[in-house]
């Protein structure tokens, strides 16, 4: 769902008592919803003039043909009385659009030829209803689909020429979507400012089994058919949202307060593959000792069968290409607070998710191997920042959002927070964060703003040194110690 500040904006601005005359005696025409949210990282992505609260999302997978046949119900509310609005739909087939009911209107907008000169798929679908839609309403769309799902190529992920979305592998499907893959796979406002609830109904032939967000509620068999049911009930981000099927096993534990771990992995896994992901209960309750409780109400993870370029945080489901370890783990469950409850507000903040979970790695040293290893781990991390200009963290551009000034850097942030304020006063700035903006989002300048205002001091001399400039800041306890003289060194 939309930022509540956003929201309020956008609700109470065109019905004040104190408009001019003027505007209250011309009222404006129903408008089209805009094309686009306006991040400046993915100029179209996105869309405007809606708020979607839930998407039914009735997927069928043909597994040995590649083809989907798949159904989306989405349930929004119009920001402004609304002549048309968009979604964000990736290549594949439209085969009709209802609106509360009413067939709509719907057209693909064709997309410029790329660099390549190669022909691009669309990338959106825009409905026009039947009638216009008035603020403040809620509506139904339902949007029936389908096709052989491609990956979407994502200029912040040059590195996976497939692009990021629905991935089709020889063991089965994996959906990892950050940042602009959602739409590969459903028709969705994808950007994390409009977080949503969903179901899935998935089906599959025999033996494959899916893994979806949030909680399976029901297995219905069908002949040789499977449909399983998975409700994810907390507001998520559209990028977190994930779909993967495969012959998985289960194993199943239970987290902090009994919420229910299930991690599906392939069924010829072994007993050293799964040691980790059996820590999962223990690496959360040493989470919530420094973050505050864990945010949703499943948590678990899928892991592939193949090595798939690394790993993605989905909400509750995290996604492990194989041979992922304790770290990755200790990183991806951390995003479950820092990028998954809190989302960036942009994606030029994008350190508030990479930089949190990559200092989580350090605060897990602490925890497992004490202090000195932690201050082993700034040590290194200094050395190799120092050695070069990374640049700042915050707004690394759309090519560097995955880059080592965000991920690094952004760690050493956090570092150097914690030095400047102390324990106390961090940990509960990291605590309060998460509270103060749970399932919605967050920008790099509500942090620092929060942060200051949490410890109680000005810290902007500080933030201006770690945070916005593109130099590390020298820290002379942190430089490595003289050479020992030649003649001494061994032993
Ligand atoms: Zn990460």
């Amino acid at each position: 769902m939309l930022g509540s500040v956003l929201s309020l904006f956008v609700l109470c601005a065109p019905s004040g008592a104190q408009q001019p005359a003027a505007a209250q005696a011309r009222p404006r025409a129903p408008q089209a919803g805009a094309l686009e949210i306006g991040d400046p990282y993915f100029p179209g992505l996105g869309n405007g003039g809606y708020d979607v609260e839930h998407y039914t999302l009735s997927l069928d997978y043909d597994f040995e043909g590649d083809e989907l046949t798949a159904s989306a119900g989405i349930r929004a509310t119009a920001l402004h009385d609304l002549a048309s609005f968009s979604l964000d739909l990736y290549g594949l087939e439209v085969a009709g659009v209802r609106i509360d009911g009413q067939d709509a209107r719907f057209e693909r907008p064709p997309v410029p030829a790329g660099a390549d000169g190669k022909p691009q798929p669309p990338s959106e679908l825009v409905i026009t209803p039947s009638a216009p839609i008035a603020a403040g309403a809620s509506f139904q769309a339902e949007v029936r689909y389908g096709g052989r799902p491609h990956g979407r190529p994502d200029p912040a992920v040059p590195f996976l020429p497939g692009g990021v979305g629905w991935f089709r592998m020889e063991s089965g499907v994996y959906v990892v979507s950050e940042c602009i893959g959602a739409g590969s796979w459903f028709p969705c406002n994808d950007h994390p400012r409009d977080k949503a609830t969903y179901s899935f109904r998935i089906t599959v032939a025999k033996p494959y089994t899916v893994a979806a967000n949030g909680i399976r509620t029901e297995v219905v068999e069908a002949g040789e058919a499977r449909t399983f049911v998975f409700e994810a009930r907390d507001p998520m981000a559209s990028y977190l949202a994930t779909l993967n099927i495969a012959e998985f096993s289960e194993l199943e534990a239970k987290g902090p307060r009994g919420i229910p771990v299930v991690i599906y992995h392939p069924v010829d896994a072994t007993q050293a593959e799964l040691a980790d992901f059996k820590r999962q209960p223990e690496v959360l309750e040493f989470l919530e000792t420094v973050f505050g409780p864990y945010p949703f109400e499943a948590a678990g993870g899928v892991l592939s069968y193949e090595k798939i370029g690394g790993a993605l945080e989905c909400q509750t489901l995290p996604v492990y290409g194989r041979g992922s370890n304790l770290e990755v783990i200790v990183h991806e469950l951390t995003h479950q607070w820092f990028g998954d409850c809190v989302s960036p507000d942009l994606w030029r903040d994008m350190w508030l998710n990479e930089g949190f979970a990559s200092y989580s790695e350090w605060l897990w040293t602490e925890h497992t191997e004490g202090k000195a290893a932690y201050e082993q781990l700034a040590k290194r991390s200094y050395a190799e920042l120092r050695k070069r200009k990374t640049g700042a963290p915050f707004d690394p551009g759309v090519a560097r959002v995955f880059s080592g000034r965000v991920y690094q850097r952004g760690a050493f942030v956090l570092y150097g927070l914690r030095q400047e304020v102390g324990d106390e006063s961090f940990f509960r700035i990291l605590k309060t964060w998460v509270e103060t903006h749970k399932n919605g989002n967050g920008s790099t300048e509500a942090f620092v703003t929060h942060a200051a205002k949490t410890a109680g001091r000005e810290l902007q001399p500080f933030f201006d040194a770690w945070l916005y400039a593109d130099v590390t800041p020298a820290q002379p306890e942190l430089e490595p110690p003289p050479a020992p003289a030649a003649g001494k060194a061994g032993g």
